[in-house]
């Protein structure tokens, strides 16, 4: 890497050469991120279906790089993970979420929760509850407004996942199971476990319209949340055709374009509260 350009290594790929560069360098460039203050959080309001009220909002992360613009997480979190940054990042996120909630909670913004990605990095440190409960201490979020969107294959070793869970719930933040259905672990933890919410990946939501089978298996996840006493929450809603279908299936809570893109918490305020601060 050190002598790239030089001419004996002229035989690589420049495309090649070119990926590798652009990726050292915005790794380098991320290491600064957090400190130079590129990092923002934005928020996807979820809706209920019953009454349309927004019931929720989802964090998630952007980089406002200096040259490049906005980043979507596809373009850093990957690099991230691999970096060994993903723990400072995700920590970051989680405090500024817990933050914007406890101040829109305050100003007389909507009493919602907001859910925060957790990477398997933060879900296994050996001291997550307590550094959840400073987080919360901090910032001054009630713990019952923090909702924790973990994944199944997080979950392969059972034993210590619910022992976490457990504690998890003790200290009454929510868990929310994401892009369930995509993973590949059993169902027989969902009887044990405690988690609260199921949400159905979009890769379900995408083609239900068309799709016979990805409608058989939404309705099919819908029933059994309502069975066991889970929340369900559809992402990736984009179309009314898919909006309809969800809702003659009784699903609950949505997400998605079709209601909105994820937003600065500016934006949200806008777009979303009822005038309350004039
Ligand atoms: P995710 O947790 O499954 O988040 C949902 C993603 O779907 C978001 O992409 C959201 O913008 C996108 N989305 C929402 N509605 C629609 C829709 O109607 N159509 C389409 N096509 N997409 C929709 P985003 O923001 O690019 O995030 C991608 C992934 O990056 C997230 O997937 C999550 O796994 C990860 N991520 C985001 N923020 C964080 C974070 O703070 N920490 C960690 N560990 N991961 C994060
Ligand atoms: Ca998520
Ligand atoms: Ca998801
Ligand atoms: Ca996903």
């Amino acid at each position: 890497v050190k002598k790239l350009g030089k001419n004996g290594y002229r035989y690589y790929s420049s495309d090649l050469d070119k990926e590798l560069l652009d990726r050292i360098e915005l790794e380098a460039d991320l290491r600064k991120a957090i400190e130079r203050n590129e990092l923002l959080v934005y928020y996807q309001p979820q809706f209920r279906a019953e009454d349309s009220r927004m019931v929720g909002v989802e964090a998630l992360v952007r980089w406002k790089h200096p040259s490049r613009g906005i980043l979507q997480p596809g373009a850093f979190i990957p690099i991230a993970e691999e970096a060994g940054m993903i723990f400072e990042i995700g920590t970051w996120v989680l405090r500024e979420a817990c933050r914007q909630m406890r101040e829109w909670h305050v100003t007389g913004g909507p009493l919602i929760p907001v859910a925060v990605n957790l990477s398997a990095q933060q879900f296994h440190q050996s001291n997550l509850v307590n550094y959840l409960l400073n987080v919360l201490n901090e910032t001054g979020l009630e713990a019952k407004y923090l909702e924790l969107e973990i994944t199944e294959s997080m979950m392969m070793d059972a034993a210590v996942s619910a022992q976490t869970l457990r504690e998890l719930n003790q200290i009454g933040v929510r868990i929310s199971l994401d892009d369930f259905g995509t993973g590949y672990s059993s169902l027989g933890y969902l009887k044990t476990f405690p988690i609260h919410k199921l949400k159905i990946d979009r890769s379900f939501i995408t083609e239900i319209a068309e799709n016979d089978n990805d409608k058989a298996i939404v309705s099919t996840i819908i029933s059994m949340a309502q069975n066991l006493n889970l929340d369900v929450v559809a992402e990736g809603i984009e179309t009314k055709d898919q909006l309809d279908i969800l809702t003659q299936n009784q699903c609950k809570e949505l997400q998605g374009y079709y209601f909105s893109r994820p937003l600065s918490a500016q934006d949200v305020e806008k777009a979303f509260f009822i005038p309350l601060r004039s």
